[in-house]
């Protein structure tokens, strides 16, 4: 079902990287090679933009009521081959064609939820001090907007820049991630199809450096949206910082979940584990820090080890999660786990990669939880985003919440417990972007905002109606009338 090559869109054009250059795509799940793709460069990203900058005063001038009628009518297309685009998803990253096709409902979610706003771009109407003066703001789109996404849910993170962007009135040049081109890929085609006009979307292949840098870098795009680690964050900053571009920045956790001793044990344990580990580690909001009350520590510590030793690890349906993204990827994690050992953690599970005969040949992590380590080494500090959680002794609830906040990292917590007064005290005082009482730690849904803060993001929130402040331009606008005219 996936072509051999997978090219570029430029504009409504399927199209090799102007060098004819390509990369190989590797299935994480047997180390084989799946397909290639177009190794765009500076060349190719220039070109996208000059298509852009030419579509979109015409799309800008599309009522906003239309061009949402045209993204439904992509939403309608992803509807229409939501099976395929799962399979895509499935085939590149390793997950189920179960978590897949989850993934991808979640994506024409957002479509649809944007696709509506085209209705709703609502400025503020208000009184002004003087008489015969009338105030108000409209939205405005911004221009071009550099899109650069991360692999990990490859089509929601593509449906969840492009739709909001577009929705505003801007062309957007879309950088797919490098783990994961065919999803961005059979986007574009869709987009295509739905009767997108040529030029206002193009989608391009390539690593960071590469294609990333350059669409960074290029001055006639007014808006950076980046959902990646924090490290290319810090650069995407300083680079599209230096020319006043608007910079959203969607980056990495350490996410905390508190066990308190008045917690329902079994309904955390569940939590843990789902997130934890779902999609192998590999999310931003993934829980790699569970802090749990001293007085049910060794309870629920042995609980947590004896559920996840159960855990199948593979890519049907049934599996719990599968492979992670790339081999770099993998091994990174594994050494940070040894080092950890020698620093004298207690590995209580996993730790490896598993060599057994149905696994050897993929990216596999066994489901790891790991004790006996300081909130400040090294393991404790960085995001693996891997299948690897860290446990810690809390003294009591003051303790946990401190705990929670001593992260260099500010995107997502969760709390267990059955008190009201801590449920309340932990969201209001936790330094995240999303917090959670009773259950995972999680993204946003579609309609509502989701960011970090310190090193998760700049304060930006993307999706729901707090995107459109990213991808639009406010116009304040004063009208002077003339009764003796009227
Ligand atoms: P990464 O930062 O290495 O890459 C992300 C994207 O940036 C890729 O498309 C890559 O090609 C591009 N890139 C790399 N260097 C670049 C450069 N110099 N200039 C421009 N673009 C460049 O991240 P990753 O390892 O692929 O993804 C995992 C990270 O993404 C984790 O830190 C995770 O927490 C984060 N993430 C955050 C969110 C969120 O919403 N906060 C969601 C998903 C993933």
């Amino acid at each position: 079902m996936l072509p051999n090559q997978i090219h570029n869109w430029i504009g409504a054009q399927e199209q090799p990287a102007q060098a004819d250059e390509w990369f190989e795509k590797l299935n994480p799940a047997t180390g084989q090679v799946l397909f290639k793709a177009a190794r765009s460069r500076a060349a190719d990203i220039h070109r996208a933009v000059e298509l852009a900058k030419k579509a979109q005063p015409a799309w800008a001038d599309t009522p906003a009521v239309q061009r949402g009628m045209i993204l439904h009518k992509i939403v309608v297309g992803m509807q229409n081959r939501q099976s395929e685009i799962a399979a895509i998803v499935a085939a590149e990253t390793g997950k189920s064609m179960k978590e897949a096709l989850g993934e991808t409902g979640g994506a024409i979610q957002c479509g649809l939820f944007y696709a509506s706003e085209g209705q709703r771009l609502y400025g503020r109407t208000t009184t002004s001090g003087a008489a015969n003066k009338y105030a108000m703001t409209i939205r405005q789109p911004i221009g071009v907007a550099g899109l650069i996404i991360a692999a990990n849910t490859p089509i929601a993170n593509v449906a969840w820049k492009v739709f909001p962007a577009l929705i505003c009135g801007n062309a957007a040049v879309l950088k797919a991630a490098e783990d994961t081109p065919a999803t961005a890929w059979i986007f574009g085609q869709i987009a295509k199809e739905a009767g997108l006009p040529d030029g206002v979307l193009s989608v391009l292949q390539g690593f960071g450096e590469e294609a990333g840098a350059p669409l960074v870098a290029h001055q006639d795009v007014g808006v950076i949206s980046f959902t990646g680690s924090t490290e290319v964050g810090r650069i995407i900053n300083r680079v599209a910082g230096e020319r006043f571009a608007r910079i959203s920045l969607e980056l990495g956790g350490k996410n905390p979940l508190v066990v308190c001793d008045d917690a329902d044990l079994e309904n955390a344990a569940k939590w843990v584990l789902l997130s934890a580990f779902s999609n192998a580690g590999q999310r931003c909001a993934s829980t790699s820090r569970v802090i749990i009350f001293e007085s049910v520590y060794e309870k629920f510590r042995d609980m947590l080890v004896e559920k996840t030793k159960k855990l199948k690890v593979g890519t049907a349906d049934d599996c719990d999660f599968g492979p992670v993204i790339n081999e770099g990827q993998l091994l990174g994690m594994v050494s940070a786990v040894e080092k950890a050992r020698k620093n004298g953690a207690t590995i209580l599970c996993g730790g490896e990669r598993m060599t057994d005969a149905g696994h050897k040949d993929g990216y596999y992590m066994a489901p790891t939880l790991i004790e006996n380590v300081h909130p400040h080494d090294e393991i404790s500090e960085c995001e693996l985003f891997g299948p690897v959680a860290l446990l810690f002794k809390a003294k009591d609830f003051e303790h946990a919440l401190q705990m929670a906040n001593d992260t260099p990292y500010g995107l997502t917590a969760s709390i267990h417990t059955k008190s009201i007064h801590r449920a309340v005290r932990f969201y209001d005082k936790v330094q995240t972007g999303v917090a959670v009482v009773n259950a995972g730690t999680h993204g946003s849904e579609p309609h509502m905002p989701f960011g970090g803060r310190k090193l998760s993001g700049n304060g930006s929130r993307e999706p729901g109606t707090e995107a459109l402040d990213i991808y639009s331009e406010l116009k304040d606008v004063y009208v002077n009338i003339d009764p003796a005219q009227a």
